[in-house]
């Protein structure tokens, strides 16, 4: 039996009803055979012209508003088209520009930046990354110190970024900066601006994971001049701009798609290796499969609470605890599942589908990590919800 988390919480009505079978339709037609369930990363050219066919459908950006070329779509709807690609373990568009900085201009961008940008987005013919972590300051994200001075109708930008996701393929970079390394509190001298890779003075330097893909880089920046014009939101404001979107960044990172992907390839390859007649590993899965059970409902609940703007601050973090964590507990019990075959770093063939184990499991320890790490969500919910002390 393979785990089908799709519809198990769904409340769709008969138009939610009709609309899913339209996406599964369409996607199993539409998506491109060599992307689906692919444990490699794909990188951002690769990945484009998938996109392109999401926005020529007018599927792209679901959570938009139609007036800026979104789908307007319910929530819903929106969660109906992710469950309905991730079902057969096709890709979704890399989150930086459609989801990140995207609403951020679509809520605080000016004319002239929706005019600039937005299109770009949506066709997928700019790609963006997210220029917030440096080498000094990464959980501390408030100590940053790179600076952007303002200078005539520019600023300039000096300064070290790393852990970018997609920092060697992006066009653009939403990034945060000291403007006034005087401020107190310390997040009262931040301010976004939106930076073109292109600008002279900007390096980029691709960085390899444990995994052998460079899925990240480090960027420095030399006197780079941003014109005014790029500043997103107020100046000294970027810390507020900033902190809307870390929410959704979690909801990302700890979906329950994860577990669900990864628990079908174990029960998949256990049935080849022959690990699945252990009453052992049978427990383990089917401890794992309760708890993305109750997380799926959970995650349902919260997602939805989260669209209306009214989720309590505890549940992000609790999303990207809880979801990262069984992720990684599902890849562990996936290598396990192989036996002596997932030990190694070659693909398994499992005579009509390949997996690769540890693959997997490597790219399971990012997210523990990204968009804020685990330590750091435990403390976010002692301070805030159970209020303990320091
Ligand atoms: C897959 C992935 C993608 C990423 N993509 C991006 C990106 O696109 N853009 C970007 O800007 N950044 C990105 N990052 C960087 C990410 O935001 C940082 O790695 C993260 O915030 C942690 O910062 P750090 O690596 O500097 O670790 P540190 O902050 O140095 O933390 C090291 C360890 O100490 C622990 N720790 C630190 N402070 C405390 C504390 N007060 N209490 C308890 N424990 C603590 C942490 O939990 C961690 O285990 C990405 C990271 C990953 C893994």
């Amino acid at each position: 039996m393979n785990w089908d988390n799709t519809t198990l919480f769904s409340d769709d009505n008969a138009d939610d009803r009709a609309f899913r079978e339209e996406v599964r339709e369409w996607v199993g037609a539409n998506c491109p055979k060599d992307l689906l369930n692919r444990s490699l990363r794909i990188d951002p050219p690769d990945l484009k012209p998938w996109h392109r066919k999401l926005y020529e459908r007018g599927w792209i950006a679901p959570h938009w508003p139609k007036e800026v070329g979104g789908m307007g779509a319910t929530l819903t709807q929106q969660i109906i088209l992710f469950e309905e690609m991730s079902r057969i373990g096709a890709p979704t568009p890399y989150p930086h520009g459609l989801n990140f900085i995207g609403p951020l201009i679509v809520e605080v961008g000016t004319a002239a930046q929706k005019a600039k940008h937005l299109p770009g987005i949506l066709t997928g013919d700019m790609t963006w990354c997210q220029g917030y972590s440096e080498p000094g300051s990464g959980s501390d994200l408030v100590s940053l110190v790179s600076r952007a001075e303002l200078d005539g109708d520019a600023f300039i930008v000096n300064g070290h970024k790393i852990w970018t996701t997609n920092g060697h393929f992006a066009d653009w970079m939403f990034a945060l900066f000291r403007t006034d390394p005087a401020a107190k509190p310390r997040h009262a001298g931040i301010t976004m601006l939106l930076i073109d890779l292109k600008s002279p003075g900007v390096t980029v330097r691709p960085i390899q994971t444990i995994r052998g893909d460079s899925e990240f880089a480090e960027e420095t920046f030399v006197d780079v001049r941003v014109p005014v014009g790029n500043m997103l939101g107020e100046l000294n404001g970027g810390w507020a701009v900033a902190n809307k979107l870390l929410g959704s960044e979690r909801f990302t990172t700890g979906h329950p798609r994860n577990a669900a992907v990864l628990l079908n390839k174990a029960r998949q390859v256990a049935e080849y290796s022959g690990a699945i007649r252990d009453p052992a590993f049978r427990h383990r899965l089917a401890m794992l499969e309760i708890d993305l059970l109750a997380f799926s409902a959970f995650y349902r609940h919260a997602a939805s609470l989260h669209g209306k703007r009214r989720a309590p601050a505890a549940m992000a973090p609790i999303i990207k605890i809880a979801g990262g964590e069984l992720g990684q507990k599902a890849s562990e019990l996936f290598v396990d599942a192989a036996g002596p075959l997932g030990s190694g770093a070659d693909d398994i063939d499992l005579g009509g589908s390949v997996v690769n184990p540890s693959a997997d499991l490597f790219e399971m320890r990012r997210v523990t990590v990204g968009s804020g790490t685990v330590e750091i969500q435990r403390t976010i919910i002692s301070k805030r919800v159970l209020d303990l002390p320091s």
